[in-house]
């Protein structure tokens, strides 16, 4: 079986804009491809997942997202630390496309898309990871029984404090996704 590092998108890979809807807006944070690639060396497959709900909403189409995705993976390619998935759920209940106004399985928290890509990949999640800056990536990491990660940028800081040490429950706090992916693969050589 494999194991794999599960990111989120915004706010952990990507500066959070609130809704990212054109190409020219893919702005990765300047160490997420260090913490991609350090993943990769280490045996971890990597898979990203996103709620999209700016789909459901009526901001960009499932074909502007893939845009967006190819633009991403280029950049990462060119630090050699290229996704090798990249799971999205474009629903949301409250959306104005009708299409994708529904309560899903695959908006996490909902753990769909991981159970996919498990699957699909033949991941041991328990021997697997997440990382996110918020508390719904941190459920969907645990429902899957993976180890869960929250990293202060993006919206992980006021989250961290929101959540205080009880809401954390297990996680680890790190202060963005290169020291989590420190910790996994323990470049850092301590246990937090
Ligand atoms: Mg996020
Ligand atoms: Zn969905």
């Amino acid at each position: 079986m494999n194991k794999a590092v599960f990111f989120d998108r915004d706010g952990t890979l990507l500066i959070e804009l609130g809704y990212l809807t054109h190409p020219s807006r893919v702005a990765p944070y300047h160490f997420a491809a260090e913490a991609l690639r350090m993943a990769r060396d280490h045996g971890y497959l990597l898979i990203a997942v996103t709620n999209q709900s700016a789909i459901a909403r009526g901001y960009l189409s499932e074909a502007d997202l893939a845009v967006i995705h190819r633009r991403m993976q280029d950049i990462f390619g060119e630090a050699r630390a290229e996704l090798d998935a990249i799971y999205y759920c474009p629903h949301h209940p409250d959306g104005t496309v009708r299409a994708y106004r529904k309560k899903c399985d695959c908006r996490k928290p909902g753990i769909e898309l991981g159970v996919q890509a498990a699957r699909k990949f033949d991941i041991d999640l328990k021997g697997s990871f997440l990382i996110g800056d918020k508390e719904t990536d941190l459920l969907f990491g645990s429902g899957l029984g993976m180890t869960t990660c929250l990293v202060r940028t993006g919206l992980g800081a006021p989250e961290e404090e929101r959540l205080g040490g009880e809401g954390l429950k297990d996680s680890m706090v790190f202060d963005n996704v290169l020291d989590a992916v420190k910790w996994i693969t323990r470049e850092d050589g301590c246990s937090r």
